[in-house]
């Protein structure tokens, strides 16, 4: 068998004296600490993100609102506003935490294909950037409830562009088969509807195709209908002054190349560069996935018929990402391999009741022993946000590593926590 061992691919974790290692900071020390399982994440790789971000489009003047999806973390929301993001939100509760974490309101924009009457009222009670639209029936809504509250509701509309982002079915929103935004064929027409509303302010639109998209194309077949479509409403009489380009900028899970930021940069600017619109794109996995990690240990291991088991603390209801879409996270040893050990095939599962709960089958590990801790790296993204509380487990720990630095910033939530909202009724 090979002894290629598993090893992060991702920047600030690595293994130091044989140990793996968060910036400055041991694996095993927090886990210490706190027990397992946890969330990890790594300040500094959050914000070289944005950095990375910035420093690529610098001459196309875009507001980065970061996808609150991702990870809704305080602290971590607390981050991003510092590094001067806006907030991309699809609830109000999502906009609760992105107020909370000091978002100011004119930076947060509204996606979302459902908003509620009340979501709409504290949307524009707050003052919000502006509200992404995504149905005719939804602009109804929003119309009723601005005249109820005396406002002027700033809107833009979200096109569905049809055009196949290239990433997982689940993933894909951008294709006429999606229950995402405004048909294209139809979005002059109702632009030139919301125009007309006196209680509606509609200044652009905007687009999202789906997810972990590491392939431009999809991008500069959107960008080139959303240009098109920005010239028809031009053409109609109708001004037009932004753009929200949406998220969807793929990492890499296993090594392989992520989402190029420069060509995407040049893609938007040969597409839209010179529209004169003010640009906004919502990233969420690419600013968070890979600064993120979940950390378990191993309860048992057993042995069924030929496949060899290893049970970890962790579970589905932590990382929900492989049973949900078949998702492979790389698997870390947290003590580093010795090079002259065999690895071993091993299927790495959790154990809540449910087949599904596994996390993949791995030949690129070293025999695993009660006690041992694992890392599941490039979980950032879409893994503690996901999270449910099933088979009656406690949220997890998340803990925030800076420099030789780290901190608990969400404690686990725990069955008393659990029972408080169901006792005493
Ligand atoms: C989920 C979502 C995003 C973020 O997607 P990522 O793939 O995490 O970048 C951005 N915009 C909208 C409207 C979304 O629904």
């Amino acid at each position: 068998m090979t002894t290629e061992f598993s090893r992060p691919h991702v920047t600030h974790f690595g293994y130091k004296n044989g140990e793996l290692t968060v910036e400055k900071v041991a694996v095993s020390a927090i886990a210490q600490q706190y027990g397992t399982p946890f969330y990890v994440y790594s300040a500094t790789a959050i914000r070289e993100r944005v950095a990375q971000l910035r420093t690529a489009l610098s001459d196309l003047n875009v507001q980065i609102c970061y996808a609150v999806k991702a990870n809704n973390n305080l602290s971590l929301l607390k981050l991003l506003v510092g590094e001067g993001c806006g907030m991309d939100i699809v609830s109000g509760g999502e906009m609760h935490r992105a107020l909370t974490a000091g978002s100011p309101a004119e930076k947060i924009v509204f996606s979302g294909v459902g908003k509620t009457d009340d979501e709409i009222a504290a949307a524009l009670h707050h003052g919000v950037h502006q509200l992404n639209v995504e149905s005719v029936e939804e602009l109804d809504a929003i119309s009723r409830v601005a005249k109820q509250i005396g406002k002027v509701a700033t809107i833009v509309l979200r096109v569905n562009p049809d055009v196949d982002a290239l990433t997982h079915p689940k993933i894909t929103t951008g294709t006429s088969k999606n229950k995402f935004g405004i048909a294209y064929s139809e979005a002059l027409k109702a632009y030139a509807d919301a125009a007309a509303r006196a209680e509606i302010n509609v200044v652009g639109i905007a687009v999202h195709i789906g997810s972990q998209i590491t392939d431009v194309t999809p991008y500069r077949q959107t960008f080139e209908r959303v240009a098109q479509l920005t010239k028809d409403i031009r053409a109609k009489g109708l001004t037009i002054s932004r753009l929200d380009l949406g998220g969807g900028l793929g990492v890499s899970y296993d090594g392989s190349a992520g989402m190029d930021v420069d060509a995407y940069a040049r893609t938007l600017r040969e597409t839209l560069g010179d529209i004169d619109c003010e640009l906004t794109m919502e990233p969420g996995r690419f600013i968070i996935a890979e600064a993120g990690a979940l950390v378990t240990k191993v309860l048992y291991g057993k042995n069924q018929g030929n496949a060899k088991f290893s049970i970890v603390d962790a579970a589905m209801n932590d990382l929900m990402r492989p049973a949900l879409y078949d998702a492979i996270h790389p698997v870390w040893p947290v003590r580093e391999p010795a090079a002259e050990a065999d690895a071993v095939r091993v299927n790495l599962v959790g154990p809540v009741c449910e087949s599904s709960d596994t996390f993949g089958e791995f030949d690129n590990l070293p025999a695993l022993e009660r006690g041992d801790l694992v890392m599941l790296g490039v979980a950032g993204a879409y893994g503690a946000t996901m999270s449910s509380t099933y088979n009656a487990r406690p949220l997890i720990q998340e803990v925030l590593v800076e420099g030789d630095h780290y901190k608990l910033v969400r404690r686990q939530w725990t069955v008393e926590d659990a029972l408080l909202l169901e006792q005493d009724l």
